[in-house]
């Protein structure tokens, strides 16, 4: 970035985004049909907050984008944007700026009259469009790019114009659908970090929908998982990778292994195939009958096999080793327990490793500590 790109971004931004909303999602439902799509949603989001929804394909994070945006109508609910309600105004009075996965562009036209678009429809001046578009193209990094054909670029400076042209006539929330999904990973990587900071630049209430839950875990203020139409945590990202409240969230979100337990005594006796697990008190949610105990893989130490528990703190397993992957930084290693019960393992790549003089076939025991040790409600399969 140039010196006067950077005084721009600085010195406009805030009268270019002005400060995010609140958004209030309340009881919010819709149906296709008789097939629900979104089951009585309630979210509600802080003004200038980076909110993503993460969930698989068809879980309706589209459609909740679209309620939000007012392209489709629920069933039932209220929406409120900065306390107001907005259920009954149309798109364009509710200063929302989209991005979505395909860029939307017009690729015949160059950057400056699809960034000045939506201020040619608002009746802007001219003037004040290319001062407007100027500054913009600056959030973005593409200042010097206003005459480029749309089809002369690149997929990455495409989705910096879809970006320029989202927040050019100054909205107080930004949606953005997928908005990556199109480019490489490398790209992908740098985009996220981008976004990023033009939120913090910005200030404006962020509402990002992915299915990738790197990047949720990545760019979010907070994460809202959704499965068929229902919201089923929301939490900030560490806490949703450390403490997922259902089997859902802990197998959607990072890798994992889970292994049913039986839960005695209101949670204070959990055993796993005959052996009594110490966990620690703060890593149980919800004490339930039946329950699972949530293993990351970087969170176990391999070794040769130990006879004993693995000491007051210390959740000791034997297995066999059944898989070992070298990835560079990272040794992957599967190991199967005496019931059939697959763990994942990852250690890094180091000289020291445990795992690199370990062969396939090897006994081996698993050490997982208390306070690594999460147990998460139901059974599941
Ligand atoms: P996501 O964005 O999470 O992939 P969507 O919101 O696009 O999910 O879709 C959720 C569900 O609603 C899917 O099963 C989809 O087929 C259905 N759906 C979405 N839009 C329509 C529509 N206009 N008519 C009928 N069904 C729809
Ligand atoms: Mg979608």
């Amino acid at each position: 970035m140039t010196d006067s790109e950077k005084e721009i971004r600085h010195s406009e931004s805030r009268s270019l985004g002005a400060n995010g909303v609140s958004v209030g999602i309340n009881n919010i439902s819709k149906s296709y049909g008789k097939i629900p799509v979104l089951k009585s949603i309630r979210l509600n989001i802080a003004p200038g907050e980076f909110l993503t929804m993460l969930g698989p394909s068809g879980s309706g994070k589209t459609t909740l984008l679209m309620v939000i945006a007012g392209f489709v109508r629920p069933d039932n609910g209220s929406l409120e944007i900065g306390n107001v309600e907005a259920i009954r105004l149309p798109p364009h009075k509710r200063n929302v700026g989209m991005v979505f996965q395909s860029y939307a562009l017009f690729p015949h036209m160059d950057v400056f009259s699809n960034v000045a678009f939506p201020l040619s429809i608002r009746r802007v001046a001219n003037e004040e469009t290319r001062r407007r578009v100027e500054v913009a193209l600056a959030q973005v990094r593409l200042s010097g790019y206003a005459q480029r054909r749309i089809d002369q670029l690149s997929g990455g400076q495409r989705q910096r114009v879809a970006l320029a042209r989202a927040v050019v006539f100054g909205p107080r929330i930004l949606l953005m659908d997928e908005p990556l999904s199109a480019l490489d990973k490398k790209l992908r990587e740098e985009m996220q970090i981008e976004i990023r900071q033009i939120h913090q630049d910005l200030g404006m209430t962020t509402i990002y929908v992915t299915h990738d839950q790197r990047e949720a875990l990545t760019m979010s203020d907070r994460i809202a998982v959704m499965d068929q139409g229902t919201i089923v945590q929301v939490d900030t990202p560490s806490a949703l990778y450390r403490m997922p409240q259902n089997r859902f969230v802990a197998e959607f979100v990072g890798e994992s292994t889970l292994l049913p337990v039986s839960v005695c005594q209101r949670g204070s006796d959990v055993s796993f195939a005959g052996q009594r697990l110490k966990i620690a008190k703060h890593n149980i949610t919800k004490p339930s009958p039946h329950s699972t105990l949530l293993i990351r893989p970087e969170h176990v130490r391999i070794a040769r096999r130990v006879t004993g528990e693995g000491g007051t703190d210390t959740n000791c397993f034997a297995g066999t080793v059944s898989h070992k992957l070298f990835q560079g930084d990272q040794l992957l290693l599967r190991v199967t327990l005496a019931g059939g019960q697959d763990v994942l393992v990852r250690e890094a790549a180091t000289h020291a490793a445990a795992g690199n003089s370990l062969e396939v076939g090897e006994k081996v025991s698993l050490l997982l500590d208390r306070e690594d040790s999460i147990l998460v409600p139901g059974s599941g399969l």
